[in-house]
């Protein structure tokens, strides 16, 4: 195959991919199925055509409203469909076609969900991190970062958090990090090992406080607005599955 031919197939894969997270982002925090019933403008409940929901196309086309209600669709679904493709392309570049590409596009496409969850309602549901807790240390039997350095990173990750959680809900007394951030850690470590696992918290706080920075410099947020840390944790472990062994290498090399 072609390589042009090849890298078509992933992005139509990462579009049809991101069009299933889409669903998924929107009802698994409120408990609906994601397999039934088919897919409904959120505005008017009108069942959705194979037109209406081609991936990006459809919403382009309808320039962003409902066919029948004319309601804003929100330009969330088309973004998270490219960016899905886009990443997909960049696994698939840095691993080439492999089982580790798939591992990691699994992997992303939680992290995905996660993502869109944590900013829209503050969840991180369970029936994601935790079997991907399971799956990212199965997968580590076999496949890179292997499975001791997965249990390391599962158990540090989750276990830091955790510690953090504690010291901080002692001194506060408040929660500031909820036991959502602790599985996602976990499953973050189980998938990557743990040097990815610091790797990712090292981007999830560096982008974490700089937009908190932003936010409080534009005056529209204060040290008590809590932006969703699980959010920064998705970003900094998309980072780290897909470019973060050169900058491990890099980082640890340099500690040394
Ligand atoms: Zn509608």
């Amino acid at each position: 195959m072609p390589a042009w031919l090849e890298l078509l197939t992933v992005v139509m894969i990462g579009l049809c991919v991101g069009s299933f997270l889409n669903v998924c982002a929107y009802r698994l925090p409120l408990d609906e199925s994601i397999v039934s019933p088919r897919s409904r403008c959120t505005s008017c409940g009108r069942t959705l055509t194979w037109f209406d929901n081609l991936p990006v196309l459809s919403w382009v086309a309808l320039r962003g409203r409902c066919r029948t209600c004319k309601q804003p669709v929100s330009w969330m679904y088309p973004a998270v469909e490219i960016v899905t493709a886009l990443i997909f392309v960049i696994i698939y570049l840095t691993y080439g076609p492999t089982l580790l590409s798939l591992a990691r596009a699994v992997f992303a496409s939680a992290l995905i969900v996660l993502f869109v969850t944590d900013l829209q309602h503050k969840i991180l549901p369970n029936v994601i991190t935790l079997p991907g807790i399971v799956v990212g240390f199965v997968c580590s039997l076999f496949l890179p970062p292997g499975w001791v350095s997965s249990l390391i990173g599962l158990v540090v990750g989750g276990g830091f958090l955790l510690a953090i959680a504690e010291a901080y809900y002692r001194v506060r007394g408040q929660e500031g990090l909820g036991m959502g951030d602790v599985k996602l850690l976990a499953m973050i470590g189980a998938f990557l090992g743990w040097k990815l696992v610091l790797l990712t918290l090292v981007f999830a706080s560096f982008t974490g406080s700089l937009a908190g920075g932003v936010l409080i410099a534009s005056g529209r947020g204060n040290m008590k607005y809590a932006l969703p840390f699980g959010t920064f944790l998705a970003v900094g472990a998309l980072l780290a599955a897909t470019w973060g062994e050169p900058i491990a290498d890099w980082y640890f090399g340099f500690y040394q």
